[in-house]
């Protein structure tokens, strides 16, 4: 199987001889054992199995197993949200006293994850810009710095992250690179391909496709290199004394990453997803190249509409042969990006609302990525909480509208926007 449509197919749950054809929901907290030795091996982590749910379910493994192959990666873990997949990514390697680099433009709830809530937990979050050179960012980077992250297509500016440029900056410092490859989906671009370690997910988004469950994965390369930079990542490579002083580097080799993230962090925090919401997440897997092509090839044909006309101050979509991002997303997503656009509208705020007011089928609601065309206005909903400076600093103009290009037939949709426009 070496096609990804094949792989969103098959990977994963993969039935022998009587077995159920579509995955299962095993909807079961605990699963039994026969002798307490058995069982105790378990909790040792000297036997591989399921216990309790909170650590590990088959559903949910199925489903991690698919996502990683879809990523081409070695090890995946499923979390109950995108928000819980990137708090364990960076917590995984990251404890109070370090620090860590993230870009600007990233996605307004990962923003406050990262610069406010785990200041308190005493992880500084170096804010970059990724239009920096390479030696201004460089300056950012102190002893105790511990990964870079970035989005493969920035929520909600829609700008692509240079990824093999970043691989090789933290490769250069001796730590990984973590990409939130929500937007492309590993269907567009497969961030391990270009050097990256980490890839995230919010399968809330295109992963899922039809708006019905929260969700989040982790999916390590198994490439990052720990034992040869021990010191940075003492959490890998020293005894962890909640598991009788077992190394997991030593034990674990290129899964010691994603065996900490449940053994440790899933244990203690427990951000599951449950089966049935990982069962829901399968079936969208399944028809994600086609969905993705479609949601590509509307969001050509509404940017270049809203390029075209004068009423529009702004278009950016990385699909648009004269965006500045053009060429990073020819590098990218060759196939095309996602259905994400923003702009703006003339007239600036307030012009911004009375459209979005004015549309009919095409709905106002704090998602993005699904089936339904959807907008946002992130000023006045998610990025709300930040001050007009940090909008800016996130490249969020006041007047920027986040427009999902969903799976209606493209005349329905423009129509939608002309009659919004007043056309
Ligand atoms: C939505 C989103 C998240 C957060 O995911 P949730 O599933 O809503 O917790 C993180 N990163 C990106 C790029 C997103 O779009």
């Amino acid at each position: 199987m070496s096609k990804i449509e094949t792989k969103c197919i098959h990977e994963g749950w993969k039935p022998t001889q009587g077995e159920p054809r579509q995955l299962p929901i095993y909807q079961s907290t605990t699963f039994k054992y026969d002798s307490s030795d058995a069982m105790g091996a378990l909790f040792d982590l000297e036997a591989s199995g399921y216990f309790y749910t909170r650590l590990q379910n088959p559903t949910n493994d199925a489903v991690a197993a698919k996502i990683t192959a879809m990523e081409g990666g070695f090890a995946g873990m499923l979390t109950s949200s995108g928000q819980a997949a990137n708090f364990y990514a960076v917590f995984n390697i990251c404890e109070c006293g370090d620090s860590f680099l993230a870009s600007t433009a990233i996605y307004g709830g990962t923003y406050n994850l990262f610069g406010v809530t785990m200041k308190k937990m005493g992880i500084e979050c170096i804010f970059f810009d990724q239009n920096a050179s390479d030696e201004e960012i460089e300056a950012l980077i102190k002893p105790n710095t511990k990964c870079i992250f970035g989005e493969t297509i920035t929520n909600p500016t829609v700008t692509i992250f240079d990824i093999e440029r970043f691989a090789k900056l933290a490769h250069k410092h001796g730590m990984p690179l973590i990409v939130d490859n929500t937007f492309a989906t590993p269907v567009n671009c497969r961030p391990i391909e270009w050097g990256c370690d980490i890839v995230t997910h919010s399968t809330t988004k295109y992963m899922d496709g039809h708006a019905v469950c929260v969700g989040g994965a982790i999916v390590d390369s198994g490439n990052f290199d720990w034992e040869a930079n021990a010191e940075r990542f003492p959490g890998l490579t020293t005894p962890d004394e909640s598991y009788h002083g077992l190394t997991y580097t030593k034990k674990f080799g290129k899964a010691a990453y994603i065996t900490k993230a449940t053994s440790q962090l899933m244990r203690d925090f427990g951000s599951i997803q449950s089966p049935q919401n990982a069962f829901y997440l399968n079936l969208g897997l399944e028809s994600l190249p086609l969905r993705m092509e479609r949601h590509c090839s509307n969001a050509l044909a509404v940017a270049k509409y809203l390029e075209s006309n004068d009423k529009v101050a702004w278009v950016h979509f990385a699909g648009l042969e004269n965006d500045p991002n053009h060429a990073l997303a020819e590098k990218y997503c060759p196939k095309g990006t996602c259905g994400v656009i923003a702009f703006g509208i003339k007239g600036g705020r307030q012009a911004s609302i009375d459209f979005m007011d004015s549309l009919k089928f095409i709905t106002i609601v704090t998602h993005v990525a699904d089936a339904k065309t959807c907008l946002l206005h992130p000023a006045s909903h998610t990025h709300r909480q930040l001050t007009d400076e940090q909008l800016i600093e996130a490249g969020v103009a006041p007047d920027l509208i986040r427009l999902s290009v969903g799976l209606e037939n493209i005349d329905d949709i423009l129509a939608d926007l002309k009659q919004a426009f007043g056309e």
